[in-house]
Formats: C-alpha cells, sequence, structure tokens
C-alpha cells in the first residue's frame, strides 16, 4: 500500500484495522514519530504543526504543568447558567493583547468549524437587534475554507466541499459567493496589485447592489486563506477596500483567523493576522479564531466581536440566543490561557514571525532559481505554501490526474518531512504544500524544511519530466 492510499484510509471508520493508515506515536518539540506498514519513522520534522495548530510543539513539559493545575482548579459550569474564570480571562487577555478597543467580547467553542456557526448565529441575531432582520446574506469567497459543518460549508467554496451539495442553508438565497484573492493566478499580467484589489472590490459592491444593502449581513474572509488555495496574502488594499464597502452599506466585517490567526502571522509579535493589512480603525466587527489558541492540547476555538456588536445585544436583548453544554469550557479555556501567556512571555510569535519570514524567503530563493516544479511560494510569518507546476512561464498547472499534491507528500515523508498538501483543480487552483511550523522553530529547523522540500520537489521534478 502507498503511503497515499494509506492516508485515505486512515479514517476510525475504516472496519479492518490493518488497514489503518500512518499513525502518530511520539512527539516531542517541532518532531513526530510516525508509524506506517508496522515502521516507526522517528524524528520526522513537522513542517505544519499538525495542521496549523501545534505552537508550542509536542510534549511541552510547561503544558503539562498546565494541564494538571488547570484539572485541578477547574469546574465544569454550563455557559447558558454559570460563567467561569478562566473563560472570562481568557477573553480578557485575547481582548488586552489585541489593539486596543478592536474587541470586546468573545465566546469560546470547541472547534473552528463551531466558531464559525457561532459567529454566523450571533451576526444574525445582531441584525434583529438592530430591528433589521432582512439582513440575512452572508458574502463569501469562492476556494474558501471556514470548516466541514454544513453552515460552515455553506460559506465555503471549493469544488472538495462543492461535492456536498446542496446543503443546508439554501445556499442561492443566502450564501452569496464572489471570486477569492489570488493574486499569482488571477491577477491580470498588465494589473497592478491595488488595480487587481479595486477589481475585487468592484466585484463585490456589484454584488451588494445586486442583493441590495437591506438585505446582506455580513462578508466574510479569511485574512490569511490556507486550505483551499494555499497562503495568498490579500493584494494591496483588499481588505481596507472590504471594511469600506461594509462601512458604506452597513454589513458586518467578519474575518475567519482559525487557521492564521492567534500568533501565527502578526507582524508585531502579537495575536491577530489583519494587524499586517489594517490598521485599528479598519478591524473587524467579528473575528473567529481556533487551532493555536489551545495549541493541540485542548480542543478549543472562539469568536471575538467588537464594541459595535457586543453594544447591540445590551442596548437589545442583552443575552445571546443558545449555546452549547461544552461553551466556554473552564479547563479548556485555562490550559489555553496558560499556553497564550507562555507564548506571550517567550515571545514565540515574534519569533514564528522571524522564522517563517526566513523560511520563506529561503524557499523563495532556492527553489524558484532552479530548474523544477515550484512555481510560486507564497505566505506571511509562519505560515507558506509552494504551488507546483507543469511550466513556471505560463504558470500551466498538473492535470489533476496526475496527483502531483498526492506524489509530492508520498516523497515529502519518505524524506522525513509532514506538510498538508493540496490537489489541483481544474482552470482553478495549482497543486500546493503548506508549511506552518510550531512557534518554537529555530534556524537549522528551518534549515532543514527547507533542505528536505527542495529535495522532495526535485525529485518530483525529475519524476514529471
Ligand atoms: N476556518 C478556517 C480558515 C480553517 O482553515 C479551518 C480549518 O482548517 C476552519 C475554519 C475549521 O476549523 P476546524 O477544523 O477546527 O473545525
Amino acid at each position: 500500500m502507498t503511503v497515499e492510499t494509506a492516508f485515505q484510509e486512515s479514517y476510525l471508520f475504516q472496519a479492518n484495522i490493518e488497514k489503518t493508515g500512518p499513525q502518530i506515536v511520539g512527539g516531542r518539540g517541532v518532531r513526530v514519530d510516525v508509524k506506517f506498514d508496522g515502521k516507526v519513522q522517528n524524528g520526522m520534522i513537522d513542517a505544519v504543526a499538525g495542521a496549523a495548530v501545534g505552537a508550542l510543539g509536542w510534549a511541552d513539559e510547561d503544558v503539562y504543568e498546565i494541564i494538571n493545575e488547570a484539572a485541578r482548579s477547574s469546574t465544569y459550569s454550563y455557559p447558558a447558567l454559570l460563567s467561569n474564570e478562566s473563560a472570562e480571562e481568557l477573553a480578557k487577555f485575547y481582548i488586552e493583547n489585541s489593539p486596543k478597543g478592536v474587541f470586546a467580547a468573545a465566546l469560546w467553542c470547541t472547534s473552528g468549524s463551531e466558531s464559525n456557526e457561532n459567529a454566523l448565529r450571533i451576526i444574525r441575531q445582531y441584525w434583529v437587534e438592530r430591528g433589521l432582520p432582512e439582513k440575512t446574506k452572508i458574502i463569501s469567497r469562492e476556494n474558501s475554507y471556514h470548516g466541514f459543518s454544513l453552515g460552515a460549508q455553506s460559506i465555503s467554496s471549493n469544488p472538495r466541499i462543492d461535492a456536498f451539495s446542496p446543503l443546508l442553508i439554501d445556499q442561492k438565497n443566502i450564501c452569496v459567493k464572489m471570486p477569492c484573492a489570488y493574486t499569482y493566478r488571477f491577477k491580470e499580467a498588465n494589473e497592478t496589485e491595488e488595480e487587481y484589489a479595486q477589481r475585487l472590490l468592484d466585484i463585490l459592491e456589484d454584488k451588494i447592489l445586486e442583493h441590495t444593502p437591506e438585505k446582506v449581513g455580513t462578508v466574510i474572509v479569511e485574512t490569511l486563506p490556507g486550505s483551499a488555495l494555499g497562503t495568498s496574502p490579500p493584494p494591496k488594499g483588499y481588505l481596507k477596500g472590504i471594511r469600506a464597502l461594509c462601512n458604506k452599506y452597513d454589513i458586518i466585517f467578519h474575518l475567519d483567523e482559525v487557521m492564521c490567526g492567534t500568533g501565527r502571522c502578526n507582524p508585531n509579535g502579537g495575536l491577530n493576522c489583519w494587524e499586517n493589512f489594517l490598521d485599528p480603525c479598519d478591524a473587524p466587527d467579528i473575528q473567529t479564531v481556533g487551532k493555536t489558541l489551545g495549541s493541540g492540547y485542548v480542543t478549543i476555538a472562539g469568536v471575538l466581536v467588537g464594541p459595535k456588536i457586543r453594544n447591540a445585544f445590551l442596548e437589545g436583548s442583552g443575552s445571546i440566543i443558545g449555546g452549547h453544554t461544552y461553551s466556554c469550557h473552564a479547563f479548556n479555556c485555562a490550559v489555553a490561557l496558560g499556553i497564550q501567556k507562555k507564548i506571550k512571555k517567550e515571545k514565540l510569535s515574534a519569533n514564528v514571525f522571524k522564522m517563517g519570514n526566513l523560511m520563506g524567503q529561503k524557499l523563495k530563493d532556492k527553489l524558484l532559481s532552479a530548474d523544477n516544479i515550484a512555481g510560486d511560494v507564497r505566505g506571511i510569518g509562519g505560515f507558506w505554501t509552494v504551488e507546483f507546476v507543469q511550466d513556471r512561464v505560463t504558470k500551466k498547472m498538473f492535470d489533476t490526474s496526475l496527483n502531483v499534491a498526492g506524489r509530492f507528500k508520498q516523497i515529502a515523508y519518505k524524506n522525513g518531512i509532514t506538510l498538508i498538501c493540496m490537489p489541483s483543480v481544474k482552470d482553478n487552483v495549482g497543486d500546493i504544500a503548506v508549511m506552518a511550523p510550531s512557534f518554537i522553530i529555530t534556524e537549522e529547523d528551518v534549515d532543514e524544511i527547507v533542505e528536505k522540500m527542495v529535495k522532495s520537489t526535485n525529485e518530483l521534478s525529475r519524476q514529471l519530466r
């Protein structure tokens, strides 16, 4: 069995345990030990921290202490009845470590998908509180990913998800799609980045007018997408332009930072990715986060809201309708808070920003100057993508049947590096390999990742040419 088929067969629904795919059997720091076909490959470098999750790396002794303490001090509370100190403190931490006045309250939940479901619900209630219940439409992007629950899928769009259509939310009437921001492929050669951004903004404005501003409630985008497109940074002026359109037409601006946020891509050693592109006065009204918040040690994600939304609730009904049994879970919040405090104390967000940019630069230098299948290297801070092409000049993508991403994953795996690889979609997205290392990454780790990426790219290039 190849590694690729084993990955595909590794879900727990698989009845035949013999067919179980690669299994993690250990990890420390940025290394993981993986058992496959009865053999253990020790010390693979985890270039994607699980799935952009493990900010502190694996088996962190301080986190074990934090977990121990949290288990002793946390008592479960049902959030609709009782608050708890850890949830409050975690909210305070996020608010105080974001630019002043941007966020005013938080709701904690257990996954990124759930955070987006909660955000959808909060925004719906916001418009009801404001006496504008008709503002139900949500504009999101093609080639976007906001989670695998059905509401989150309805606002996402990429061919892997579209296979599940029709979804539960009536997409035609509620979920409106606009083009994604994919500078490498969709910016015209004769366009500047600013002109490309303006073209996308004009399309957004047309969509708002077509569906009427009275009915459009939200625009949601990933600040730096990861799952569908790979880390394609927004073209200059794009996010600021969305903010301006949201202001103009009284629409909620929602940024999804589940994968790129909470310290992974902040230029000032802080939390939010949008600080690369927006001043605090242009911040989102609502933001969803997850992944590095609990860093793989607890299942936690969240929704942060600014004063505009919080005040509408306070001046309206006074509370959020609905809730989950494990929302604001005291133990999860206490562990996440301990982890975030450690990241802050050890300046690890600043470290991953610097080391990640170094990794990106080295990948650009080594891959794009040589004859191989790497077409683009893009990203920011601790979040990078290599896109593979048949021809660097024409950017022609590989036929999906060649399974380039799957083969790359297999070769990389053999060379001792784990990353996320996603297949091409005809005339749309190329084959990509995504890296999102732990925040503790060192320059030596960067060099090892780059060396293994170059080696794997060269091997696959030889096979394909
Ligand atoms: N939003 C974004 C931008 C994501 O990248 C993801 C997952 O990759 C999600 C939401 C869903 O998060 P989860 O897998 O924790 O449900």
